[in-house]
């Protein structure tokens, strides 16, 4: 089959409890039309929840890999397959399991069948039976309940039955927006990015905030965030990108704090700017792209020193992961491409030598006594831009 006018999407049954439960078919059911509006226009598909899944009908046959790819983006989804209706009878059902059986390369199969209306007089198990009969019969193939090569499965309800052969696994996860908010510290690199599909993954809708140092560094390593933005908004649709100014903030603690120490004192301010902007927006939680040692500025003793600074919950998604495996899902989601390209970190240019390994509290405490923090946050808060992506 390779297209098709139905199909049926399952979703996993987590956060389904109680008052949640509607909230969380409505946004599910938004995003899946968001997904498909990518490559049909709104007038040819309609979404229906029927009996905790969702059947989409299409006006026409449509080509299933390319409705296979956008579902693949929804969050919430467990999994999804094209389908091909029949009458809800054996004898039918087993001639659209032949039919369809009939275009596929495969040794061993299995036969999974629901009875959403247990309208038939046999169970479940008496239906796979008969149907998979029927396969080995008339192909010749082996029945394998293990490690089959291709499930053929069934849904059986009051009025039709479905019949598939090509189901795959969704994303799994939370539709996005079924978390709450989060803001995402994001630069060019490859971490925060992948931070922040994690916490899509899970249902949070991402605002994003980006420290640069305009002119020191050019205009492409702003293009490249508003590019990756523009990469995850696959999950999300769109965004809001908050651009700060950093420079005069930066060259203030570039003279106030020894070379070693700046990282943190970047950090730290970038942390108060973030928590305020959070606090307007009604955010409450700031999610980072740092991983446990990964480096100098990474260790337990510079989180800490940073993460003193604000109340709000710091949330590292990426805490455990090695680089090879954050590179990978970079890869795997389309940030890898973007985040390789060349840019000029906002700290690069003033980077220490030899930045601190296990920055002392008490010495951030005393030396940053130099400088106005109000004045300098209040003044970030003040330049900053928003970009709708
Ligand atoms: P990334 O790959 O995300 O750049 P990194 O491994 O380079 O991370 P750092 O440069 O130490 O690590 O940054 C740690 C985290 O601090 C980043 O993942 C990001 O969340 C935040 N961050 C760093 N620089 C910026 C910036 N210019 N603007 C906003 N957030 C930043
Ligand atoms: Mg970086």
């Amino acid at each position: 089959m390779t297209h098709t006018t139905l199909f049926i999407c399952h979703y996993s049954e987590i956060g389904l409890k109680g008052k949640n439960r509607n909230y969380f078919i409505k946004a599910l059911k938004s995003n899946m039309r968001k997904v498909l509006k990518r490559a049909l226009p709104e007038s040819v598909f309609r979404i229906e929840h029927v009996e905790r899944r969702f059947i989409v009908f299409f006006e026409d046959a449509v080509e299933i890999t390319r409705v296979y790819q956008n579902l693949n983006d929804v969050f919430g989804l467990a999994n999804f397959t094209a389908v091909q209706q029949t009458a809800p009878e054996m004898e039918a059902i087993q001639a659209t399991a032949l039919e369809l059986l009939a275009e596929k390369q495969y040794n061993s199969f299995v036969v999974r069948s629901r009875r959403v209306h247990k309208i038939l007089p046999i169970n479940s198990v008496e239906i796979n039976r008969r149907v998979g009969a029927a396969v080995v019969e008339k192909y010749h193939k082996k029945v394998s309940l293990k490690e089959p090569d291709l499930t053929c499965n069934i849904e059986i309800f009051k009025n039709k039955a479905f019949v598939s052969v090509d189901k795959r696994k969704g994303p799994g996860g939370m539709p996005v927006r079924t978390s709450g908010r989060v803001l995402v510290l994001m630069s060019g690199g490859f971490d925060s990015p992948v931070a922040a599909w994690y916490a899509l993954k899970r249902g949070a809708q991402c605002e994003y905030i980006h420290f640069h140092t305009y002119p020191f560094t050019n205009k492409l390593s702003q293009e490249k965030v508003k590019d990756l933005v523009r990469r995850l908004n696959k999950f999300q649709f769109k965004s809001k990108l908050y651009m700060v100014p950093f420079t005069e903030t930066q060259k203030e603690i570039v003279a106030a704090v020894p070379d070693k120490y700046r990282i943190v004192f970047y950090r730290r301010f970038m942390m108060r700017v973030t928590e305020h902007l959070a606090q307007q927006r009604g955010i409450s939680a700031v999610v980072t792209g740092e991983s446990l040692g990964q480096v100098a500025s990474q260790t337990l003793e510079n989180m800490a020193a940073v993460e003193q600074v604000i109340t709000m919950p710091v949330l590292r998604p990426l805490i455990g992961m090695d680089k090879n495996e954050i590179m990978d899902i970079a890869r795997k989601i389309g940030t890898y491409d973007i985040s390789v390209l060349p840019h000029d970190d906002a700290c690069t240019r003033f980077m220490p030598h030899n930045p601190v390994i296990r920055a002392r509290l008490d010495e951030v405490v005393e030396i940053e006594k130099a400088l106005d923090v109000d004045a300098l946050v209040a003044r970030d808060l003040q330049k900053m831009e928003l970009l709708e992506i």
